[in-house]
């Protein structure tokens, strides 16, 4: 126990990020040239049209007071008339649409915002990691929905022990999802939408995807729903989107309780989001509702060929995701996620994440994110490919 730290801290994160960060040292010591398709973060720069808003608006002296948490009139209007745009889904800019710091922000004080210490909320395993921590910080008891290949990583609502589905404040899902790259088609929505009136429940959605999906695959929003802003609202980041993860903006949007709640909570935290930088998500927003073609999904879809065709040459079955920057990989027979992802790294050079790191029941996966340029995923490939041969797990004859 460190002097000066929270024994909250204890409970927080998982171990197996930093145990990555240890074998990576290791394979640097031994000269690795690392290729990095661990972490999910975009590699590419925003839009021109963008970088250039976001210029002129730094340069704006107007621009240089607090901003307000839950962001300008204009930045949440576009978000409206963006997912209008996109979604057919009318929202009240005033009421039914938050700025965020970031969906993490948003995803990090919902919990806190709408629960009380001691109630229950459904989260999916594996996840993405703040959605069982923002339940750790807001002293909520999680109840963990498994989510299995056999039912393409979608929850079995009707195994939720009524008791629980009864007691629960809100279900917690994303799609398309981060670590799974599952989708979900609006009959999913439909049944889930159901599930939680029924129960008075909180449907929080996770669409940090939404934007990036191939093969002409439109991932749906959950608030398309007829009925859905009663009981449900969704994130959606500007970050995958966009390739503004490091000018952190993001948003909340529906139903106007859990919208106020989450506003509320942050009034007291922070003063939002930079103002130029809301400019910029404007500028994004609209260029992409004028029809300008910039988007995000084709650089990922041939990213996505060529990693998982590599693969299936050298003999690792994965499957094609339809949407996401991810590929989530069973691990062959005779090791487990952590096994092979630290021999992956240590004799191949390339980060790749163990699939517990998102919860249990990612045991006997990995996640290869696709984060690097074509050249740089094919080398990776290869040495994956020298790696299973040398371990005698080859291409399928
Ligand atoms: C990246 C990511 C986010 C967080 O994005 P922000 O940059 O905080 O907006 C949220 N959810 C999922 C599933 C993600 O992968």
């Amino acid at each position: 126990m460190k002097r000066f730290g929270s024994s909250r801290l204890q409970l927080l994160g998982s171990a197996i990020f930093s145990e990555v960060g240890q074998w990576r040292r290791e394979a640097e010591a031994v000269g690795h040239d690392i290729i990095d398709l661990g972490i999910g973060s975009p590699d590419r720069p925003p839009s021109e049209r963008v970088m250039e808003s976001l210029a002129g608006a730094v340069r704006n002296p107007a621009n240089y007071g607090y901003p307000t948490s839950e962001g300008t009139l204009e930045f949440r209007s576009a978000v409206a008339r963006w997912y209008d745009y996109r979604f057919g889904v009318k929202l009240d800019p005033e009421h039914e649409v938050t700025t965020l710091m970031g969906s993490q922000d948003g995803l990090a004080h919902l919990a806190m915002a709408v629960c009380d210490p001691g109630d229950t909320a459904i989260v999916p395993d594996p996840g993405y990691p703040i959605y069982a921590v923002s339940l750790v910080l807001a002293g909520v008891t999680p109840h963990l929905l498994p989510l299995r290949a056999e039912n393409g990583f979608l929850p079995r609502l009707d195994e939720i022990p009524e008791q629980t589905a009864a007691a629960a404040k809100f279900i917690l899902l994303g799609y398309p999802s981060n670590p799974l790259s599952a989708v979900a088609d609006i009959g999913f929505y439909e049944e889930l939408v159901e599930f939680a009136k029924r129960r008075n429940m909180l449907i929080i959605h996770d669409a940090a995807y939404s934007e990036m999906a191939f093969d002409g695959f439109r991932p749906r929003s959950v608030l398309e729903v007829p009925g859905a802003k009663e009981i449900a609202v969704e994130f959606h980041s500007l970050s995958k989107s966009f390739n503004l993860a490091g000018c952190r903006i993001a948003f909340l949007v529906g139903n106007k309780d859990a919208v106020g709640a989450l506003r509320a909570l942050k009034s007291n935290i922070d003063y939002g989001v930079f103002t130029a930088v809301q400019e910029a998500g404007i500028a994004a927003l609209e260029d992409q509702m004028a029809g300008s073609g910039w988007e995000v999904a084709s650089v990922y879809e041939r990213r996505r060929n060529i990693v998982v065709d590599g693969l299936r040459e050298v003999g690792w079955n994965v499957s094609k995701p339809k949407a996401t920057m991810f590929i989530w990989a069973p691990v062959p027979p005779g090791w487990t996620s952590r096994q092979i992802s630290r021999e992956i790294l240590l004799s191949a050079g390339v980060v790749v994440i163990p699939g517990d790191a998102f919860g249990e029941q990612g045991q006997g996966f990995v996640r290869i994110a696709l984060v690097q340029e074509e050249e740089r995923l094919m080398e990776a490939v290869r040495r994956i490919g020298r790696f299973l041969r040398d371990r005698g797990v080859g291409p399928a004859s």
